[in-house]
């Protein structure tokens, strides 16, 4: 890459030492570049009202002039009531702000600033929330950021003004001159000041409009590399797999595929056998049994004579799928390899090197896989399971360690077939539409939280009967300690309403032994009660647990409750899932009547693009789509749609982004790519 400062480090800034690199790298942060690009989620209006236009109890923001030395009174256990009084033209006010005390530090008599609050008229005072200091050319629209425990809010406003003044000139534009007008799209540099600083909502607007294209489009460009060089090499290596073989792995598992299961099989294997690349995307419901038909994908290509990778998004899910495929494929001769984040070190440099030397037919793993030092003797089968929640390039990394391998993603979240040829490139779909036979549909129910009883009397049957089960609280993604406390005091609450039972916590932040630890125990049956907040989302399988209890509902979205939900519906006996929620909003109840009355993927999938697009924030990992920082793939797809075109006609312009005019485009690619290493 160029040595261009735009992409140095966040400590090449003013006052930013490895303290303040690390905590910024908590947000995705990195770089000068990534701070720049690292918008305000929404904006706070500082427009202010007359004094005498506030009613009792409103919420406002108003701005003056700090009137007096701000005062911290202390009482009772921790809390606190800063005081001071603020100066609004001719008037005085009062302002509390409770349980703050930091705050003070920030106040200085005579600064001017805006506070937002509530307002109480008989008293004349404003209880606050927060304030801004505001400047004063300033616009009125304060930007807000996502954040979380490690950076504060303030702090960030001061590095992004800090990177804008010392940077902004390096921006180079990506989006071609030639394509902006066309579009009405404004150029890099504008896009930065404007999304940081806009002088109000319209103009926060029109630059969130480029920001979005300017995002799409860089993805799109990805994509567009991926596909034409795909096309290009036109194909990859015929496989010429062991029919006998295999026969002998059907014969040896306990089931017979089902219909679908077969279909698909037969579709995967007219294809490794065509001397064309294989890019199939494999969409099947939670529990449709997508396991099964990669581990045919994966031998097939073993007695091929080739190596085969499944990448799947967690730890958990990793191990699971090692255990199930060693199981399975060891008796064959097949040296199966798990490789993960957590793998020692001692461990992992032997699975490297027998990796390379061909020794290991196939290796499960996390992102571990796309490290550098992974490099594969002869690579013909690349799986990536729950695709969705990777990103373009890491899916290249992997594919790239192979020579034109073939490609199978699979994902529980049926998304429609037009919005994954725009997504996912050019790939052909194959689906499983019905669960294996013999399942018994889960009987689901909508519970608040006023009816627990019926639920405590359901879990004690289950228990008496010897099954286990899965209490879940959700995850916020905008507070992982929130998250810990959640799962934590349900634990509690169990572990003391269910004193004969063996309660266990699970949780994201757990070293990934313990976690294993704990799973391999509730697969055992020495767990009644596993508590978990949503890492255990994905792919579990253990067919014991028949019933799971799932708390605050409303917070999930549709798609990962049905993710959520097909943990348990997997053995022969009759399983429960019960939806504990008190949705305020029409939109809430509505959701929860879905889910308790749906159970098939694609029908809830649907819904939940439909409601999504109105808005839904919750839940997102698991809509089956890609992440966008600033765009959603729903509601700006027509966005999405140019931004395709665009990219395909440079692309086919000029593959290699060779041209003067792209060197600024390829820089940042080339930047994105070292992005997706870290880990
Ligand atoms: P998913 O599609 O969600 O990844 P899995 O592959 O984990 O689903 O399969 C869910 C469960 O169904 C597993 O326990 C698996 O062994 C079982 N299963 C898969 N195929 C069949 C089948 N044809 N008949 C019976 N059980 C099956
Ligand atoms: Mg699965």
């Amino acid at each position: 890459m160029k040595n261009n400062a735009l992409f140095s480090p966040v400590t090449d800034l003013k006052g930013v030492g490895t303290k303040t690199a690390a905590n910024l790298g908590s947000l995705g942060i990195y770089s000068i570049y990534d701070l720049l690009f690292y918008f305000p989620f929404r904006y706070d209006e500082l427009q202010t009202l007359p004094l005498d236009q506030i009613m009792d109890g409103q919420k406002v923001m108003l701005k003056g002039i700090v009137a007096t030395e701000p005062f911290v009174s202390r009482f009772g256990y921790k809390k606190s009531r800063l005081s001071f009084k603020l100066r609004i033209d001719h008037d005085v006010i009062m302002v509390n702000f409770f349980n703050q005390p930091w705050l003070k530090k920030q106040l200085e008599i005579g600064q001017e600033v805006a506070i937002y609050g509530k307002y109480n008229v008989a008293r004349q005072s404003l209880s606050g929330f927060k304030f801004v200091v505001t400047k004063e050319n300033d616009s009125g629209m304060a930007p807000i950021y996502p954040v979380n425990k490690h950076v504060r809010q303030k702090k960030l406003v001061d590095l992004i003004n800090l990177a804008i003044e010392d940077f902004l000139p390096e921006v180079k534009d990506i989006v071609p001159l030639a394509i902006r007008p066309k579009y009405s799209l404004l150029s890099d540099q504008e896009i930065i000041v404007k999304m940081h600083h806009p002088k109000n909502g319209q103009e926060a607007e029109l630059a969130k409009r480029s920001a979005i294209f300017r995002e799409f489009f860089i993805f799109q460009i990805q994509l567009a590399e991926l596909t034409a060089s795909n096309n290009q090499k036109a194909r990859g290596k015929a496989k010429d797999y062991d029919l006998t073989e295999i026969a002998k792995l059907t014969s040896s598992l306990p089931f017979e595929l089902s219909a679908d299961q077969k279909e698909v099989v037969n579709e995967i294997f007219t294809d490794l056998h065509s001397p064309r690349q294989m890019r199939r995307l494999l969409q099947g419901d939670v529990g449709s049994g997508k396991t099964v038909v990669a581990i045919y994908a994966i031998y097939a290509a073993i007695t091929a004579g080739y190596q085969a990778a499944l990448m799947v998004p967690t730890e958990i899910l990793a191990t699971q799928h090692f255990k199930k495929i060693d199981e399975l494929l060891r008796p064959f001769g097949v040296r199966v390899a798990l490789l993960t984040g957590n793998t020692k070190t001692l461990e992992r440099r032997e699975i490297y090197r027998e990796i390379t030397d061909g020794t290991i037919n196939v290796v499960i793993g996390t992102h571990a896989l796309i490290q550098d030092n992974v490099i594969f003797k002869n690579l013909g089968l690349v799986i990536i399971d729950e695709q969705h929640r990777f990103g373009v390039g890491q899916r290249q990394a992997l594919i790239n360690k192979g020579e034109d391998p073939d490609i199978l993603a699979m994902t529980a979240t049926p998304i429609p077939r037009t919005l994954a040829l725009t997504v996912y490139g050019d790939m052909t779909v194959s689906e499983i539409r019905h669960l294996p036979a013999g399942r018994k549909p889960i009987i689901s129910a909508w519970k608040t939280s006023s009816q627990m009883d019926d639920v405590y009397r359901l879990m004690r049957e289950q228990l008496a009967a010897g099954f286990q089960i899965y209490a879940v609280t959700p995850l916020i993604t905008e507070s992982e300690t929130m998250d810990l406390k959640n799962a934590e005091e349900l634990h509690e609450k169990l572990s003391h309403d269910f004193p004969d039972q063996k309660v266990v916590l699970l949780h994201g932040q757990m070293p990934g032994a313990k976690k294993d630890e704990i799973m391999a125990d509730f697969a055992a049956g020495e767990i009644n009660i596993l508590v978990t907040t949503s890492v255990i989302e994905v792919g579990v399988d253990v067919p014991n647990a028949n019933m799971m209890i799932i708390y605050n509902a409303e917070r999930f979205g549709l798609s990962q409750l049905h993710q959520l939900r097909g943990r348990i519906g997997r053995g022969q006996t009759q399983s429960y899932c019960m939806f504990i929620a008190d949705p305020k909003t029409e939109s809430g109840k509505a959701r929860m009547k879905i889910i308790a009355a749906t159970n098939d993927g694609f029908k809830l999938a649907e819904e939940d693009l439909k409601m999504r697009g109105e808005g839904d924030l919750f839940g997102k990992a698991q809509s089956g789509l890609p992440e966008f920082r600033v765009g959603n793939v729903v509601n700006n797809y027509n966005t999405m749609v140019v931004a395709q075109k665009v990219a395909k006609e440079l692309i086919a312009a000029d593959p290699e982004l060779k041209k003067a005019v792209h060197e600024s485009l390829r820089e940042v690619l080339e930047y994105k790519k070292l992005e997706q290493n870290r880990i």
